[in-house]
């Protein structure tokens, strides 16, 4: 498969003495976008080793990874079920860009109550959804396991060794994970959360990769996941002006974000070549500006 683009881009309020370069992982599928091309990979080698008829995965309602596993499922021939977080949307879910592609896509939901949702396995009512499920192949929430990590740290190759240090942005760690286990020796790996409280994160990561060549930054999350503010709206439009560039506002915005003010304030010497990872998600800027428009805030310039 051909090689994704290593781009060299600039924030708008720097100057240009910045060695930063971003390699365009949002172009690798139309579909399976980014990391989650990846992440999926080896499940998908494994699903089919296997001989397994389902892929089954666990989302909420504005999970990329559900869209994620739908499209891979579609197009290796496996059906797909996703578990879907809360059992409220069971009525609504058509007035989710989310749901409604995967649904094209073929896939099948089963919505939970939260509280079972949250035990996943465990849960009494989910093992019997699984029980009905015949021959199916089960890939996590997130899609992060041994094998997702496997294949994230396919992102980086001799092409990339060049860098000092390589951001992601972060949900379950998995692609952190994945970079980190990647890595030469010599790289440092910086992972921005978009979940509030995400400390945990440190300790997914070090599940799947034993070395200690990264760093967690929990300051930019705005508020928590798929939260914005207008301040990361303004950047992600200007960054787009820029750089004809687009970021989504879930993910690759607050990590661009939080780049440029480790840059600013110093955190990160001005010496260092560095390299941020697109990790895709571009489908969830449709999403988000439906939700501004609502609320009369100011909205996402649409790729
Ligand atoms: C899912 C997703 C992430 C988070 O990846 P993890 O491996 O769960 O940390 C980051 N960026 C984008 C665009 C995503 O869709």
């Amino acid at each position: 498969m051909t090689e994704m683009p290593i781009q060299p881009f600039r924030f708008p309020d720097l100057d240009g003495s910045f060695h930063l370069f971003i390699k365009r992982e949002d172009l690798v599928h139309p579909i399976i976008s980014g990391n989650k091309f990846w992440k999926m990979k080896y499940n998908l080698l494994e699903c089919k080793k296997l001989n397994a008829e389902t892929l089954v995965t666990f989302g909420g309602a504005m999970s990329n990874h559900i869209v994620a596993a739908a499209a891979a499922g579609k197009e290796n021939n496996f059906k797909t079920v996703g578990i879907i977080r809360g059992q409220e949307i069971i009525d609504k879910w058509q007035d989710n860009e989310t749901l409604c592609r995967a649904s094209e896509l073929g896939m099948k939901f089963r919505f939970v109550p939260r509280d079972e949702y949250r035990l996943k396995e465990k849960s009494e009512l989910i093992r019997r959804i699984l029980n009905e499920i015949p021959n199916h192949y089960l890939v996590p929430e997130g899609g992060t396991n041994a094998l997702a990590v496997k294949g994230a740290a396919e992102i980086l190759d001799e092409r990339t060794s060049g860098f000092d240090i390589i951001t992601t942005a972060m949900g379950t760690g998995g692609t952190l994970a994945g970079l980190s286990v990647g890595a030469h020796s010599r790289q440092r790996i910086i992972g921005f959360p978009s979940l509030k409280n995400a400390g945990f994160l440190v300790n997914e990561v070090l599940k799947y990769s034993n070395k200690e060549n990264f760093t967690i930054n929990l300051q930019y999350h705005f508020g928590g996941y798929a939260k914005v503010s207008e301040e990361l709206i303004d950047f992600i439009n200007d960054f787009y002006r820029l750089n004809d560039i687009p970021l989504d506002p879930v993910y690759t915005g607050k990590m661009m974000f939080g780049l440029r003010e480790m840059l600013k304030n110093g955190e990160i010497g001005a010496d260092k070549k560095i390299l941020a990872v697109h990790t895709g998600g571009l489908q969830g800027i449709r999403e988000m500006n439906k939700f501004l428009k609502k609320k009369h805030k100011i909205v996402l310039i649409d790729c």
